[in-house]
């Protein structure tokens, strides 16, 4: 039996949250405490533009202190509110715990269109709106550390740094009190593409797995796999680029604001990308046919669907003609509570967001780490390391000289071997251990516990564990 009416975004966290506590046997009180965002700061703040005064409107929720800081991203769009900011805040708690980044849940938002403001204009608004967050802590290496979201990127925490800095100068951690920066302002290699990335990496380990797989009704590799995607932004792009460039399938939807472009042979993402850069949407693309009507596209034939773009996409009213055996849910609650029902009972398996999207988190907790101890990652080990394996070669060498050997080095393993891995390769590997590491976690309780029906009611489970054994070593 389905609902009768669709939950809004905070409603499906909620009603996903319910579903999963009910399995546990939390101490009294438990629970409530750990759903409730705790506290939700509201700011109206002008800037004078274009000769008028504009009020704007931004939130930063904190969800849950039981680690601190506080991490989550900060998002502009118009469609930013309370609920939604709460939502997106408890999201993230669930989501640093399951990926055992140490940090409790946040988020923030600015009602805004980026697209209405010019560089300069978004600066000066950007700058505002971190001194009113900064003022109050809710920008603080220690107490609260946002990110880029759907909207803003390295541009915007830069600037948001530098507001910081120029308020605590003497603060020799001031960097990391945002995540998400260019290399060259505080931030790490490979964050722009983590959460991408991490994408990849969480597909990777599914097909890893031959029982997960089968249970999608799906086989073999990610190699030649059909996948539609929504959203080009920076999640889907670079989750789009790798699955296609290095991991063989093809991206044969993509859609987007002003509709979505088809090739069965797969579309080419950067060429995508760069008309998209042009023209400001699909629409006009060689490579690929054009239809208007975007979302119906969701429910093309495919075997992977990865909606990368905002919440609610897939709901009560589309879920039951989504035809893909396997989700992944890139952006944040992209699956309403209603349709999530709807789906399983279908047998289609979704890989949620707490843990899908999770690649973002885990590179800032690395990008932090990096700011606060003031050395970028590799710095000391990297040619120690080419020195060690140069012995190694050198003896094999030394060895496959003999003639009586019949035996040589392969092509290409010297140089292969000889390169100590430097900030790129150190985050990748992070990523990919933490990606594998938390979808067997979260796998392994879906797969031994008759009662646990989805890999989301899963990847709950695993991370309120760890939340409430928090709270209980705090002696709460
Ligand atoms: P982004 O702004 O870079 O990209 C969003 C893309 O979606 C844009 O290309 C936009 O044109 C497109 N889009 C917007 N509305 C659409 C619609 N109605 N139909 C089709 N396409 C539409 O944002 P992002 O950073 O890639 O974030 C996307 C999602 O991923 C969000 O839900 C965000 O919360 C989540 N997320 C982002 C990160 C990160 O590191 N950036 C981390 C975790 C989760």
């Amino acid at each position: 039996m389905h609902r009768a009416s669709e939950p809004s975004f905070r409603e499906s966290v909620d009603l996903m949250f319910a579903r999963a506590v009910k399995l546990m046997d939390l101490p009294p009180g438990m629970e409530e405490k750990i759903r409730v965002c705790n506290s939700t700061y509201t700011v109206r703040f002008g800037v004078k533009l274009r000769g008028a005064i504009h009020t704007f409107t931004g939130y930063r929720a904190v969800h849950s202190e039981h680690m601190e800081p506080v991490k989550g991203g900060i998002r502009y769009a118009t469609s930013v509110n309370q609920d939604e900011v709460e939502a997106l805040a408890a999201l993230m708690t669930y989501k640093c715990a399951l990926v055992d980044a140490p940090y409790g849940g946040s988020k923030g938002g600015l009602c805004i269109d980026p697209r209405q403001w010019d560089e300069d204009e978004m600066e000066r608004i950007t700058r505002r709106f971190a001194y009113e967050l900064i003022k109050r802590d809710l920008i603080d290496p220690a107490q609260n550390v946002p990110a880029p979201d759907m909207g803003t990127g390295e541009r915007e925490m830069a600037w948001m740094a530098d507001q910081y800095q120029r308020m605590h100068t003497t603060d020799i951690n001031g960097r990391a009190c945002v995540t998400g920066k260019p290399v060259n302002a505080g931030g790490i290699q490979g964050r722009t593409e983590a959460t991408g990335r991490g994408i990849q990496y969480a597909l990777q380990e599914f097909f890893r797995n031959p029982g997960d797989v089968k249970a999608a009704g799906l086989s073999g590799t990610l190699d030649d796999k059909a996948v539609i995607l929504q959203g080009l932004g920076n999640v889907g792009y670079h989750a789009a680029l790798f699955l296609s460039t290095e991991d063989g399938a093809r991206i044969v939807c993509v859609i987007e604001r002003d509709g979505a472009v088809s090739n069965p042979d797969g579309l080419d993402i950067d060429a995508l990308r760069a008309h998209i850069v042009e023209t400001g949407g699909v629409k006009g693309f060689a490579g690929g046919a054009y239809t208007e009507d975007g979302s119906a596209q969701l429910e093309a034939d495919c075997d992977i669907l990865v909606p990368a773009a905002l919440e609610g996409v897939i709901h009560m009213g589309n879920a039951a003609n989504v035809k893909a055996p396997l989700i992944i849910e890139a952006a944040n609650g992209p699956v309403t509570a209603g349709a999530d029902e709807i789906l399983r009972d279908k047998g289609c398996v979704i890989i949620p967001d707490m843990y899908a999207n999770a690649g973002g988190v885990t590179v800032s907790y690395f990008e932090w780490v990096k700011n606060l101890s003031h050395i970028r990652f590799g710095r000391m080990q990297r040619r120690q390391e080419e020195t060690r394996h140069q012995l190694i070669v050198d003896e094999l060498e030394r060895i496959s000289s003999d003639a009586s050997i019949n035996w040589t080095l392969s092509d290409g393993f010297k140089d292969k071997y000889l390169r100590g891995a430097g900030e790129l390769e150190l985050v990748r590997s992070g990523l990919d251990d933490t990606m594998r590491g938390a979808y067997n976690d979260m796998a392994e309780v879906w797969r031994t516990r008759d009662d646990v029906p989805d890999l989301r009611t899963a990847a709950y489970l695993v991370s309120i564990g760890k939340v409430a054994a928090s709270y209980k070593a705090k002696g709460l």
